[in-house]
């Protein structure tokens, strides 16, 4: 060990009792840390007061305390604090930047306005702003700080071939070389060929200086001459695969970077490259793919490989949760891919918490190597995310505390210039030792959670901090059966005790055979007037799982079945039923491939071909829940039904967009016959604009669940399909019946001379019913959409109409008083649970004439 002479003879000075013989700590020291022999001591410029803590474990310190102070009682001055710094503090941060690598440029004539994103000035923002933080050691303003509150310059230098060569190939590396000695035209051509990288005749050189720049970075970290650094390079790197330039980048210098410490540092084995740019590695995936000594973990926008670099290429997953490495290196590939854009600080802090910092406290690596791109920064146009540079700050702040703080940052993508530069400097803050800032948004939307989720139960297979694990089935196996089929099965047999209800043989090809176990229907299917073809996913199961492994505690467990509650109103009314019940998935190896919403449509069609059509019913009924939903659409859209489907409820999820249908001959046919019930949070009706009647009646629900959906409606959607049916069944008997295409002149015609009239639930129709037919001129008004029940709505109406008059108070009360005695009166009629009810004409005549004998005569003066 090469020990700095007059540091030593310092300590022989030290006046603190018998100093013993220093080369034999010095002795013990080297045996015990070996980096620091083989690779000679990168402490040699530093007193030797930094050299001891930074190489003695803690253990070996305390016992070289012991013997260097001998029986002597004095105070321990040997390590106070002046002369023992904290071995990782008391480094500085480093800093890589180099001018020369902007020479890599886009040589297509570019105006201001058009530049590529790829842009050289993006190195030098950042750089600048990091300048006028005052961090630079050279840069005039800095001049007031300390040395130690200064970043330490890094110098970049070209990597070389062999270098490059640990992680691409010779090709690849000649290729490279060529642009240099290339025409403008080849270059040009050589840009055209490639996917997303330009070339001049820099590109090379600079592709070379920004690979050695992050390789100087990391060693620099690594041998402990600077406690943790970021590299200010470009081109970007993690888009290069071993054998291609894709995506800006040339050379993958994370990898190369990461490959280097390997082979030159015994003690930097493992490696975690924690990716947080927008896009993901893909070349840094691939290069480590069956690698198990590093840890590649991919923070990307995924949209079911619809953005870059899934998009332009493999289309194969290859950058979805399912990622997760070959051979001995399965396990050691961690992909969170969002299904959106959008995400900020809540989500990315979310995934660190939840899933990036537990694997990699589990993998503990010996160096961290950030693949920093800031393109998921909030005003970053390619990235459209939302990550706040506090953010950044806290994920600088997390990764810290793995591998003994030796952190290196390489710059990637990011292409808002201010964005960036704001960026990096909050992780060079933090890296500096500054405490990250606070964050302003620290939920997780459900988008997220649900992404985590799945990569925490994928991970958890490889991963013992990954709870709760997963258990996989392929379906063959005699012991494991599908909750969901357990569950249909005791539905089946539930409903058959019931109401004796049946299999419904389904048999076709286009339809799986797991279908056969899903269709059930009423005795009287082929007989009933009204058939009921209700169509939906499996029920809610809320499963409060174990903490540890996804056992599900069946106590703490529940089965919410509001599907039905509509069978029995059906079945007790007498109507024919068809249940029919969507697996999510399918039981055995035909899940592969198994798309639910083409299997729903063509289940429909079959149902409809095979059954519902060949049925005697005059009126048929459809109810589309969840998954079901999209089916009736398509069901509307491929057969003529409109004669014989007389109405339909639909129940949409969130994550399910409306579905329009506009018949030829009758626009509003589907706004006529339908309600829509979406959830409470679907995004229809974040736009601020009103839905349009091509997607039906479209009514907010009042939750997201469908299960609540169902309950919460179950009033209102039975009373709706009752009037409906009502209606029809009037019509077929020659009844008056009058809906809210009819003018009030025609409703006045057509209850005339009738003995009864069929009511069917409509805001106008009741309106106009009462005002312009059975009692002509009083001013009721009314708001169904509000009351469930007939007798509510009736109540609410004469409230509301009595608080119509702005009279004084005595006769406000009178008011009233009248109004409870026609209430009253009403409510003798008992039709409280019936929305649609059948009126005696002379009756109700009887009941509204007496109250408005009793109104004085200007309040009921006309309102149409
Ligand atoms: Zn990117």
């Amino acid at each position: 060990m090469d020990i700095d002479v007059e540091d030593a003879q310092e300590y022989q000075k030290h006046p603190v009792g018998t100093v013993i013989d220093i080369s034999t700590a010095f002795k013990e020291t080297a045996t015990i840390n070996p980096d620091a022999v083989m690779f000679g001591s990168p402490y040699v410029e530093q007193p030797l007061s930094a050299v001891i803590p930074a190489v003695l474990s803690t253990t070996s310190l305390a016992h070289m305390k012991q013997s260097m102070l001998i029986e002597e009682d004095v105070e321990d001055e040997l390590l106070a604090p002046e002369h023992n710094p904290l071995p990782v503090s008391s480094l500085r941060t480093g800093m890589c930047y180099d001018v020369r690598m902007q020479y890599h440029d886009d040589i297509h004539d570019s105006t201001a306005s058009d530049r590529h994103p790829e842009d050289p000035l993006r190195i030098y923002r950042i750089y600048k702003e990091l300048c006028n933080a005052g961090f630079v050691e050279e840069y005039e303003g800095s001049k007031s700080r300390t040395k130690e509150e200064l970043m330490k310059r890094i110098r970049a230098r070209e990597a070389t071939r062999e270098e490059i060569l640990l992680c691409h190939s010779s090709e690849h590396w000649d290729r490279i070389q060529r642009t240099a000695t290339m025409s403008k035209q080849e270059l040009r051509d050589l840009t055209h060929e490639t996917d997303s990288v330009y070339f001049n005749r820099e590109s090379a050189f600079c592709a070379r200086l920004s690979c050695g720049g992050a390789i100087e970075t990391a060693a620099a970290v690594v041998e402990g001459k600077v406690k943790n650094a970021i590299a200010i390079v470009r081109p970007p790197g993690h888009h290069a695969e071993p054998d291609e330039a894709r995506g800006f980048s040339l050379f993958n210098n994370a990898a190369i970077t990461a490959r280097v410490m390997q082979k030159r540092y015994p003690g930097s084995q493992r490696i975690l490259i924690l990716d947080w740019d927008v896009h993901h590695g893909n070349g840094t995936q691939r290069i480590f793919y069956e690698d198990p000594s590093v840890l590649y973990i991919s923070l990307h926008r995924y949209e079911d490989g619809n953005f870059y670099p899934d998009l332009a290429k493999d289309k194969n997953g290859f950058a979805n949760h399912k990622s997760c490495g070959a051979g001995s290196g399965l396990g050691k590939n961690v992909n969170i891919p969002w299904p959106c854009a959008g995400m900020g600080d809540g989500e990315y802090i979310y995934a660190f918490q939840k899933a990036v910092m537990p694997i990699a406290y589990e993998f503990a690596p010996d160096l961290v190597i950030v693949s920093a791109g800031f393109d998921a920064a909030a005003g970053d146009q390619l990235g459209e995310c939302f990550v706040t540079p506090a953010a950044y700050g806290h994920m600088t702040h997390m990764l810290m505390s793995l591998a003994n703080g030796k952190v290196v940052l390489l710059l990637e993508g990011g292409y808002n210039l201010d964005s960036i530069s704001r960026s990096a400097l909050a992780c060079t803050k933090v890296l500096m030792g500054e405490p990250p800032d606070e964050l302003h948004s620290i939920y997780a939307n459900e988008a997220a959670v649900d992404t985590v989720h799945k990569v925490v139960q994928e991970q958890s297979k490889y991963w013992k901090c990954m709870n709760p694990t997963l258990l996989e089935s392929d379906g063959d196996d005699p012991t494991v059966a599908r909750l969901h089929d357990v569950i249909r099965s005791y539905q089946t047999k539930q409903l058959f005790e019931k109401w004796g209800m049946v299999k419904l043989p389904i048999y076709s090809n286009k339809v799986s055979p797991t279908y056969r176990e899903q269709a059930v229907c009423t005795p009287n299917m082929w007989t009933a007037e009204t058939l009921i073809f209700m169509i939906h996913s499996a029920p809610d199961v809320w499963l409060s799982a174990g903490a540890l492994s996804s056992a599900a505690e069946l106590h703490q467990s529940y089965l919410l079945d509001s599907g039905s509650m509509y069978i029995d109103w059906a079945v007790s009314n007498g109507h024919a039923f068809v249940d029919v019940n969507v697996p999510a998935m399918i039981s055995g190896p035909e899940n592969e491939g198994y798309n639910i919403r083409q299997a729903t449509k063509d289940l429909c069609l079959y149902l409809w071909d095979n059954y519902l059509e060949l049925a005697d019913a005059k009126d048929i009924i459809f109810i589309g829940v969840g998954e079901g939903y999209p089916g009736i659409v398509h069901l509307l859209q491929n057969r003529s039904c409109m004669s014989r489907v007389k109405g339909m409820i639909n129940f949409v999820p969130m994550n399910m967009p409306l579905k329009a249908w506009v018949h030829d001959l009758d626009k509003d046919w589907y706004y006529l016959k339908s309600i829509v019930y979406t959830a409470v949070d679907h995004p229809a009706w974040k736009t601020g604009k009103k839905i349009r009647r091509m997607y039906g009646r479209a009514t907010k629900g009042v939750s997201n669940e469908m299960n609540k959906l169902l309950s919460e409606n179950y009033a209102q959607a039975t009373a709706f399909i009752g009037a409906i049916l009502n209606k029809a069944a009037a019509a077929r008997r020659g009844q008056a019946t009058i809906d809210t295409s009819m003018s009030a002149e025609s409703m006045a015609d057509a209850v005339r001379g009738q003995d009864s009239i069929d009511i069917v639930q409509d805001p106008e129709t009741f309106a106009v019913v009462f005002r312009g037919t059975l009692i002509e001129h009083i001013s009721f008004r009314f708001d169904l959409t509000l009351a469930i029940h007939l007798g509510e709505v009736i109540q609410a109406a004469v409230c509301k109409s009595s608080s119509h008059d702005h009279g004084n108070a005595d006769e406000a009360e009178q008011n009233a008083t009248q109004s409870i005695a026609i209430w009253n009166r009403l409510s003798t009629l008992n039709f409280q649970n019936s929305f649609a009810i059948r009126f005696r004409t002379n009756q109700i005549i009887d009941i509204l004439t007496d109250s408005i004998r009793a109104v004085p005569a200007r309040r009921i003066a006309p309102q149409l």
